[in-house]
């Protein structure tokens, strides 16, 4: 089932219409609260579109110099954009003086927002006014609705709250801004019933909660094919290998082995609830990967390799990540065996019918009318009397207690009112997700299996670095699966879909003959370019984060708490820790409720 089909939106609504208001105070006192009137935001759509688009210059000009100009002189941009003539246009205008009254209130950071809600209702008196001249079709305001639970995002974090809220008998109402569910996990048509995955894909050992839910909702897994040698190319020659590590040298690999054990070791004293507090944290912190390589792999060729895997587990180089962070993540896993292996390992199992099954029918299972599609969250208010209220594209949904399931990269891009504390909103400055292509080549049938091979490959060159057979079940088509990553990832992002297309089929051809070379077909997705991703396989941590704000990852703000792959302590940055962190921070805002 492709992402675009219809049948992945079973059980799922659009925005309704209806609504208004600006509410907003402290984000300490969070009372439950009734009454109140969440503000409009006009879905940009259709032809509206180019007359919002001078609303919003209009506005947006007025908005610029924000430390002077008065909150009036913003209802004046909005009302006299020439182009607004009609009273859907003049809705849209609305909606965005609204947003316009919202950034100037936070860049003023004035604690008194009551001039400016009088403000916003004149402006929507006027607006709101149309003659009876407007021959353009009305415009429903924005829906307005009240819920226990507001979720925004439904990936498996986000469906896995909602999942656990419903459960617990709570009215929870979930806000994707894409047109599926799914997130990071994403099935692509090949055509003849068969999909490919774009996105996450894997299951393996004591990944238990991703396995329990599959079960629930009826998805099977069957084992990734590893029967046969894995080839790598390496130092201009090609070699052929069985288990994980190439057996390129013996010097190479015993360097090699004494790193994993040296990192399974001290990963163990990192505490997952808080790594900051490990023994030694701040020098561990303090370096990155790359140096840790230097110091404990004297041969490059050992480097050359280890760098192969890191790219593949974290999707960033070395000098990216800390050494901190990277210690966590195999002590969150369980050891770096677990994080490499595919047998044993996080390779181990696929699903029949794709990984997007799983949050399809996790969705489908929430019943009708819970999952909003096609809604971007933009804004989130907080306040003593109304509690919490969620504006997205088309609708304001007003909830005793929020989740926010997008990775901390996106969630510090939304406009929070009265904005995030600085030790939240600077921890979200310091995660950066990671880069990667995924590229499939598909072919009648997986010639290579013929040939004795497992269609796993490492190549040193590159720019493919990781291969694998990802062929449907059935084993036809053959699908040959090549992941881009971090800098090979930005670099071939940046060139022509075909020369990029060329370059990985040439790299499939060198590691498995000419046969690779002509393929029938070719998927491809570049998560920095998806909108509501821009990255992935998720964030990581630079030198100095854990240490300097780990304490603002989970800890809830007012109303709000965190969810998403990243917030997890056990599988962090995969789908296991996504669904364990949305059913944490259910039970958590459950608890508040
Ligand atoms: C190429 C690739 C390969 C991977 N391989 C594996 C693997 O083999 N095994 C594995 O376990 N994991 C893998 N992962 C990681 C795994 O897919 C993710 O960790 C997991 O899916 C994250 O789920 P999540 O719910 O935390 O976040 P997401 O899936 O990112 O969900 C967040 C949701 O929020 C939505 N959203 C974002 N911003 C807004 C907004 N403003 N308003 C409303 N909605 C918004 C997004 O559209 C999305 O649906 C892979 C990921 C990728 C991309």
């Amino acid at each position: 089932m492709g992402a675009s089909d219809p049948r992945s939106r079973g059980g799922l609504a659009s925005p309704a219409p209806d609504g208004d208001s600006i509410g907003a105070r402290s984000w300490s006192d969070p009372a439950p609260g009734a009454a109140g009137r969440p503000a409009p935001l006009a879905a940009a759509s259709g032809p509206r579109s180019v007359v919002k688009l001078f609303a919003i210059r209009s506005v947006g000009r007025f908005s610029i110099s924000l430390t002077s100009v008065t909150i009036t002189g913003v209802i004046a941009a909005a009302i006299q954009v020439p182009a607004i003539q009609s009273c859907e246009v003049r809705r849209a205008a609305a909606a965005e003086a609204a947003l316009a009254i919202t950034s100037v209130r936070m860049l003023r950071r004035r604690s008194s927002s009551r001039s400016a809600v009088r403000e916003w209702e004149l402006i929507h008196l006027h607006l709101s006014q149309g003659s009876p001249s407007d021959n353009v079709r009305p415009v429903e305001a924005p829906a307005t609705r009240d819920v226990d639970l507001v979720v925004v995002g439904a990936g498996l974090a986000g469906l896995a709250a909602a999942r656990e809220a419903v459960g617990a008998g709570c009215s929870v109402l979930v806000l994707e801004a894409r047109d599926r569910v799914g997130g990071r996990v994403l099935n692509e048509d090949i055509g003849g019933g068969h999909v490919v995955e774009v996105g996450g894909q894997w299951i393996g050992p004591t990944q238990d909660r991703i396995a329990a839910i599959a079960r629930d909702v009826g998805v099977d897994t069957f084992p990734t094919w590893n029967q046969g040698e894995n080839v790598i190319e390496y130092a201009d020659r090609l070699r052929r290998y069985t288990g994980t590590i190439p057996k390129i040298n013996p010097l190479v690999l015993l360097e090699f082995g004494r790193a994993q054990l040296r990192l399974n070791q001290l990963a163990k004293r990192v505490p997952l609830e808080a790594p900051w507090e490990a023994p030694g944290a701040a020098r561990l912190d303090g370096q990155t990967v790359a140096t840790w390589m230097r110091r404990n792999l004297p041969s490059k060729r050992a480097r050359r390799v280890f760098e192969l895997g890191i790219e593949a587990i974290w999707a960033a180089q070395p000098e990216d990540v800390s050494l901190l962070h990277v210690l966590f993540y195999i002590h969150s896993a369980g050891s770096l065996e677990l994080l490499s292996d595919t047998e044993g390992g996080a390779q181990q199992d696929r699903f029949v019918g794709g990984s997007q099954l799983v949050p399809i029918r996790m969705a489908e299972q929430l019943g009708p009318g819970r999952v909003v599609l096609g809604a971007p969250v933009r804004a989130i208010r907080q306040s003593s009397k109304e509690g919490v209220t969620v504006e997205a594209d088309g609708v304001s949904v007003r909830g005793r207690r929020a989740i926010v399931a997008v990775a901390p990269t996106l969630a510090g891009r939304l406009v929070y009112d009265p904005p995030l504390p600085g030790f939240r909103d600077q921890l979200t400055q310091r995660m950066p997700l990671g880069t990667v292509a995924k590229c499939m080549a598909i072919y009648p049938e997986p010639f290579w299996r013929n040939e004795g091979l497992t269609g796993q490959g490492m190549s040193d060159a590159g720019p493919v670095r990781l291969t694998f057979d990802n062929s449907p079940p059935g084993g036809s088509p053959g699908v040959l699966l090549g992941f881009l990553e971090g800098r090979r990832a930005r670099e071939l992002g940046r060139l022509p879909a075909e020369e990029r297309r060329s370059a990985v089929v040439d790299c499939f051809a060198r590691l498995y003959g000419p046969r690779a070379a002509k393929p029938d077909a070719y998927v491809e997705r570049l998560w920095a370019e998806e909108e509501w991703s821009r990255g992935c396989y998720g964030c990581h941590m630079p030198t100095g984060a854990w240490t300097g704000y780990g304490p603002a990852l989970r800890e809830p703000i007012g109303r709000l708490h965190w969810a998403g792959a990243e917030y997890a302590t056990v599988w962090s940055g995969y789908m296991d820790g996504a669904v364990r962190s949305g059913e944490r921070a259910a039970k958590e805002a459950l608890a508040r409720l």
